[in-house]
């Protein structure tokens, strides 16, 4: 294979780089041997055992070959420390370290679920990157996805100097949004292209083009005197993608003979045996389903879908109709996008929300905002009847163009019943072809494993089943089982000319956002508001005489939220209990303080005999 064949797409820029920082590495190489043994390895599908064998006989030979092990500096370390992004799908954030130098991937966050009452927003607790501020170099972010930019603001607005963010232009463009409605002014936004090849201390990273749900998406390769490391982003292998643009296999290839010393990639979709369709396939059906509708057309999906969004305008356009964009979301989105060049529709195929009057049903589509089934968003006001300015109507058609994230299947079951109880056509994923993930399956994973040849690999993005089932994909690919690392938030890998192995855990966990508090709100916070949600409230307060040691007054109770407390029997059998309690302990010498305590367990005790019910209680004693 040539250098320019290798290189496939990446072309002249990625030329530039390796002249610049690859050369020491090419020197003394044996590069006619390195291209015979890879042109002459071929790689049939190999069982289990098999795969395990050729790796043991192997390895040594591959360390040579990848040339990587020769060319590192002894002494030097390369940390590689997930901060989040193990745990579960969001808050995906990764710090390089090697030396004096730091460098931060994605800065992601994650929304909040039924377990998290009231919060708005859950970040990864970047601590170490603050405790560390003054190695870091830049921000590398490989895509808009809000679980990969969503902290930068808190994080940027915790950070003493604009350190420079680099990213494609629709990835800046969306965190140019953010910041402006976080007013941050000072942000330093510097634009890459795929092919770039950027030096951060030293460590440089190279970004290379990756298909997913979002355009601008990239992959790095980390290239540093301890190690490589190519961190893959979020992908799928779509061959035939909307704006053209293919996951660069030459890329990934020529990573794989510089030597990939350790390998991060995408587990979301591990567990699915396939491939994953082309978005493509989405726009046909589309198509189909608005080419038959009768009445209004109503589609809901992620409003930085903007590939989704191009189908959804494409199909209508064909189909006669114009767009109408509603959801504040999508609507920000969809001129950011257009003022990019991302997304392409005539300005006189797009109506303004408010100069619906006079078009007729059958002459629109409307792309919206709720594909989660969020209360306040465009769909469930629609469907409640709360929109402004779009009704539906019986006959009219919804579709909605996504799957429900984790956490959110109750709220799309909701919407979609109101909207059926209406009498719209509503389409889900479940009736047809409506949404593909953006996130390659256990096929794709293992294609781009074999196409790396990483020595070492560690799952990133997924919760613990999808991280071990990647695991086991590196391992069938070849990566020895030793070499695979299933890590936590927090723990470090560290590369040096051993290779890698585990290093020392630095400070990690989730900071809450809620209302205006970043930070602020702790784990019992949330505890407490779950027991309140689910059991209830009990407050109780008593007066009594320290002095003459009796209860001056009837105790009062107050219930909220319980199942049965509001029958009067379960009340009063209440109230005679913690007057028993508190004139018995009052005769026995007690202090208000052991009074307190002593008729909210009286209290909660009761309670829990009637009604099997334990809610958060307050007793208040008043001393006169
Ligand atoms: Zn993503
Ligand atoms: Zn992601």
């Amino acid at each position: 294979m040539s250098q320019n064949n290798a290189n496939g797409n990446s072309q002249s820029k990625d030329n530039k780089g390796e002249q610049l920082y690859g050369r020491k590495r090419r020197e003394g190489r044996e590069t006619r041997s390195i291209k015979y043994v890879k042109l002459e390895k071929k790689r049939p599908s190999l069982t289990r055992d098999a795969a395990a064998t050729r790796a043991d006989e192997e390895k040594p030979q591959s360390k040579r070959k990848r040339g990587s092990a020769g060319g590192k500096k002894t002494g030097v370390e390369l940390k590689v420390i997930p901060l989040g992004g193990l745990d579960a799908i969001g808050k995906n954030m990764t710090v390089f370290e090697c030396g004096e130098d730091l460098v931060l991937d994605d800065a992601g966050l994650m929304f909040p679920d039924d377990d998290h009452p009231g919060i708005d927003l859950i970040l990864p607790d970047y601590t170490y990157v603050l405790e560390n501020a003054h190695k870091l170099r830049g921000i590398v972010i490989t895509h808009g996805h809000e679980d990969h930019t969503g902290s930068l603001p808190y994080l940027y607005k915790d950070l003493d100097v604009p350190v420079p963010i680099y990213g494609t232009k629709m990835t800046l463009g969306l965190i140019e949004g953010k910041f402006a409605e976080h007013k941050i002014k000072n942000a330093k936004l510097v634009e890459i292209k795929p092919g770039d090849k950027i030096k951060l201390g030293c460590i440089d990273a190279e970004f290379f083009a990756v298909n997913h749900s979002i355009p601008g998406s990239v992959g790095i390769f980390f290239t540093s005197p301890a190690g490589n490391v190519l961190h893959t982003g979020d992908f799928k292998l779509d061959q035939t993608p909307i704006d053209g643009v293919t996951t660069d296999f030459g890329a990934l290839a020529r990573f794989g003979e510089a030597g990939v010393d350790l390998m991060l990639s995408d587990s979301t979709n591990a567990m699915k045996r396939d491939f994953t369709p082309s978005e493509r396939e989405v726009g046909t059906t589309l198509r189909a389903i608005i080419a038959q509708a009768k009445g209004r057309v109503i589609i809901a999906s992620f409003a930085s879908h903007i590939h989704r969004m191009q189908q959804i305008c494409d199909a209508a356009v064909e189909c006669g109709r114009k767009v109408v964009v509603t959801g504040r979301s999508m609507i920000q989105n969809t001129d950011i996008a257009r003022k990019l060049g991302y997304l392409k529709i005539d300005d006189n195929n797009l109506v303004d929300a408010y100069e619906l009057a006079g078009i007729p049903p059958e002459k629109i589509v409307v792309m919206c905002t709720g594909s989660q089934g969020e209360p306040l968003s465009a769909l469930s006001r629609i469907a409640g009847g709360l929109h402004k300015t779009i009704e539906i109507d019986e006959g009219d058609t919804v579709i909605i163009s996504a799957t429900p994230v984790p956490g959110n299947e109750k709220a799309v079951t909701r919407v979609v019943n109101l909207l059926s109880k209406i009498g719209a056509d509503v389409y889900d994923k479940s009736r047809a072809m409506v949404h593909v993930s953006g996130h390659a399956g256990a096929e794709e994973l293992k294609l781009v494993l074999s196409i790396a040849q990483p020595r070492a690999f560690m799952p990133v993005h997924g919760e613990s089943s999808h991280l071990r089932a990647h695991a086991a994909l590196a391992e069938q690919t070849g990566v020895p089982e030793s070499n695979i690392f299933i890590c936590e938030n927090g723990e470090s890998l560290v590369l040096d000319e051993n290779g890698v192995h585990h290093g020392e855990s630095v400070q990690s966990g989730v900071v809450y956002v809620d209302g205006l508090s970043v930070g602020d709100t702790s784990q019992d916070v949330l505890d407490e508001r779950v027991t309140l949600g689910a059991q209830g409230f009990a407050a109780l307060s008593a007066a009594v005489s320290m002095s003459e040691r009796r209860l001056l007054a009837p105790v009062s109770l107050e219930m909220h939220g319980i199942t049965g407390g509001d029958d009067p029997y379960v009340a009063a059998e209440a109230i005679d209990a913690v007057e028993a309690a508190i004139k018995r302990h009052l005769g026995k010498g007690a202090t208000a303080v052991e009074l307190k305590k002593i008729s909210r367990d009286t209290l909660l005790n009761l309670l829990w005999e009637r009604t099997k019910q334990r809610p958060m209680a307050i007793s208040t004693i008043l001393e006169v």
